[in-house]
């Protein structure tokens, strides 16, 4: 039996560290088959973004026509923006076996979840408002206007928690990453995902 790998969808209020916790859990298990899923967007690039890495930056035109051609597994408008997962790298990197880490939105985890029931959700919450507050003030990329407009959208994105697998509060960052670990950690260990990779332990041990 193939292994298909996993789908991690991870959802958080823009500052609550889902970014930075899905990279330092990929950096400390760098033999683990997983990517992070690089989304479309139509919103401009901020300081030190790279086209490709980050994002693929695209115009709304291209966007629509990606929606048209059903590029996209999921797609959302988030704050104005449109973003969306590429339909083909989703597929292409799971059938490999390769685990697949989404940073979307709620409402991008809602369209997930419907089309494929066995996608991991975690939701990611900062320990305050104010905290959350202060870490959008520190990563000093946006503006005290965007700030503000990001503070109210994270509220509403904050009320879909209840929709998710798992709920992680990012009060101490090596805490939460070791949740997050203990998540993915107990998803490699489920009997179905063990036998395959152990298939051939399995048939020594059973051999009479
Ligand atoms: P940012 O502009 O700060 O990079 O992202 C804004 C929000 O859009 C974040 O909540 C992020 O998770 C979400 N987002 C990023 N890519 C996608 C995507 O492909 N689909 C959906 N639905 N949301 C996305």
């Amino acid at each position: 039996m193939a292994i298909t790998g996993t789908l991690y969808i991870v959802s958080a209020p823009s500052g609550a560290g889902k970014s930075s916790m899905i990279n330092a859990y990929l950096s400390r298990h760098r033999a683990y088959p997983a990517q992070v899923s690089v989304s479309h967007t139509t919103r401009a690039s901020r300081p030190g973004e790279i086209d490709g890495n980050h994002y693929h930056f695209v115009n709304h035109d291209e966007f629509k026509k990606l929606i048209s051609e059903q590029a996209f597994f999921e797609y959302a408008e988030v704050f104005g923006n449109f973003y969306g997962t590429s339909r083909h790298t989703i597929e292409k990197t799971l059938a490999e076996g390769i685990d697949v880490f989404l940073d979307i939105d709620w409402q991008g985890a809602r369209q997930v979840k419907q089309m494929m029931p066995e996608a991991v959700s975690v939701f990611i919450l900062p320990p305050s408002r104010e905290e959350l507050e202060n870490r959008l003030h520190m990563r000093g990329q946006d503006s005290p206007d965007v700030i503000k407009k990001r503070m109210d959208e994270a509220e509403s994105e904050m009320s879909h928690y209840n929709e998710y697998d798992y709920l992680i509060i990012n009060s101490n960052f090596d805490e939460a990453l070791s949740e997050l670990t203990a998540i993915i950690t107990g998803q490699r260990l489920q009997t179905r995902q063990q036998a395959a990779k152990h298939r051939g332990l399995l048939d020594e041990l059973l051999s009479k």
